[in-house]
């Protein structure tokens, strides 16, 4: 994989090169017996940072980390299920469709306040348990595509869900409640919650929902959403940004 986090800078991550090795694993745990150890930002299990390419000549090499199956000291233990299930490791294909792939599905296995949570997460937008099981009941295709699995369906969850309405609802995001302040001209936020202002009673709000994409350089998978307003034929884009695939813990009761 080509980023790497620390317990100390996660969720943020950084690219893995010289200068970011140096500065941010130049200390124990990150730095022993000769080896530079990392957390991978996306199963947050420990990775070791390794060169590929001419080691007699530095621009010939190449730093990548890998999963490591032996928990160095002062790292948490390697959950080896999440290993399994990590996009960073290897190749990793787009979400997709898969007719072969078994359905495990089943809505009373989901902990709905913990899939609630992460869909809040992902989104900047607060979910109702109601906007919840809308996406469970009409997504429930996802948890047959392939990539997708108990740490990560929330985000299959919005790659089928297309759209979302977002008049009435609470912004979770204080980047987001920025971009809505500076860019909207028809909603304005009350409180947290988005509002049609009073002369356009009529504006509406949604959240529309790309498909599932790979960053080259990183490895995440992502998807792009694109806040948009509307006013009769009037359409507007207030914003755009990224939903990043994340793992969550404990979205299904074992
Ligand atoms: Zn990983």
């Amino acid at each position: 994989m080509k980023v790497f986090t620390t317990m100390q800078t996660s969720p943020k991550w950084h690219y893995i090169t010289k200068a970011s090795v140096e500065r941010y694993l130049a200390l124990y745990p990150y730095w022993q017996k000769d080896k530079y150890y990392a957390i991978c930002p996306y199963c947050h299990n420990p990775i070791v940072i390794t060169q590929r390419g001419n080691s007699r000549s530095s621009h010939a090499t190449t730093l990548f980390g890998k999963h490591v199956s032996y928990t160095p000291k002062g790292f948490n233990n390697v959950n080896v299920d999440k290993v399994k299930h990590c996009f960073l490791s290897g190749q990793s294909s787009l979400i997709t469709s898969d007719v072969l792939k078994d359905n495990h599905f089943n809505s009373h296995e989901l902990n709905v306040k913990r899939v609630r949570q992460a869909l809040s997460y992902l989104t900047g937008v607060r979910f109702s348990n109601k906007l919840t099981w809308a996406l469970i009941y009409n997504g429930k295709d996802a948890f047959n595509y392939r990539g997708i699995d108990n740490y990560n369906f929330p985000f299959g969850l919005l790659v089928v869900a297309n759209s979302i309405g977002l008049t009435g609802r609470l912004i979770a995001n204080p980047r987001l409640e920025a971009k809505i302040k500076d860019n909207s001209q028809f909603l304005h936020l009350v409180g947290h919650q988005l509002k049609p202002l009073s002369v356009f009673p009529n504006a509406r709000m949604k959240l529309i929902l790309g498909n599932d994409e790979i960053n080259q350089r990183s490895g995440f998978h992502f998807l792009i959403a694109q806040m948009v307003e509307t006013n009769h034929e009037v359409q507007r884009v207030v914003c755009t940004y990224h939903v990043v695939c994340k793992m969550f813990d404990e979205l299904v009761y074992k």
